[in-house]
């Protein structure tokens, strides 16, 4: 395989905080229309990797790739225009718009670049018919007209997909999506990961192992940094190292 066909590289990536090293020469693949799942215990430099991929972080050395182009140099908002974009722990909810005027500054804020403001799909009724679809595709068409404040913890949080949904991300990078939910969301959220990954890449972290071995194609295991193993949920399980650092065996 060549880089092009890795949605996301890192080449030897390194990041320190005066002198402590969070994220120590990661080498990273992430295969274009994949479920790529990132895990480690705290610490392990899973959002620090995140940070960097989408340049929210300086890298301290080495490189990061997006479809096989070298992002190195570039910033926050070219990446995203790239169609990288994170959601989770951003939080991106205007709290006293209802949701459907929620999904519809975030539809705005994705045209907002281009000429697309002379455009039909810049007039009113076909935002909202936009913003429609993309609350039935995280469940939430029937609180189009809640305030975004007044949603329970597990509803806000798919808003915030929902949010991210409208950017139309080509590679979506999901920090903690399950973090704080009961067993319901979680189940629900998983599906909706699913459902919206397809056509898609996406690079997760996640605690909840169950949900990582039902949705990833690939798992990386980090500890201290660094890359402890790689591959299928069955062979990072198997993996004696893995079971003794993360699973405690
Ligand atoms: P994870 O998401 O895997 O729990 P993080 O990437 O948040 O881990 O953190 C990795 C390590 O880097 C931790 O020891 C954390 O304290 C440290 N770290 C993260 N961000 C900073 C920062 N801005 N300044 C100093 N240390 C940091
Ligand atoms: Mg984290």
């Amino acid at each position: 395989m060549s880089s092009a066909d890795y949605a996301i590289e890192t080449r030897n990536l390194t990041k320190t905080f005066k002198g402590f090293t969070a994220v120590d020469d990661v080498s990273l693949k992430v295969e274009r229309g994949t479920i790529h799942a990132l895990i480690g215990p705290n610490g392990a430099g899973k959002s620090t990797m995140f940070n960097l991929i989408t340049k929210f972080l300086e890298p301290t050395t080495g490189t990061i790739l997006l479809n096989g182009k070298d992002i190195t140099s570039q910033k926050p908002a070219q990446i995203a225009r790239k169609g990288a974009v994170r959601s989770f722990q951003i939080s991106s909810v205007f709290p006293h718009l209802t949701l459907l005027e929620n999904i519809r500054v975030a539809l705005q804020r994705r045209m907002h670049n281009s000429y697309h403001f002379w455009k039909p799909e810049s007039r009113l009724d076909v935002l909202n018919d936009d913003a429609r679809t993309i609350l039935t595709q995280v469940g939430l068409e029937d609180s189009e007209s809640v305030l975004a404040t007044e949603l329970p913890y597990g509803r806000k949080r798919l808003l915030e997909l929902a949010t991210t949904l409208a950017l139309e991300p080509k590679v979506m990078l999901l920090d903690e999506p399950m973090a704080g939910m009961g067993t319901g969301d979680v189940q629900r959220v998983a599906d909706i990961i699913r459902r919206v990954a397809k056509g898609r890449t996406v690079l997760m972290v996640e605690h909840n192992l169950s949900v990582v071995a039902d949705l990833s194609d690939t798992i990386t295991v980090l500890q201290l940094g660094a890359v402890l193993a790689e591959g299928s949920y069955d062979e990072v399980s198997q993996n004696r190292e893995v079971r003794s650092a993360y699973m405690g065996e």
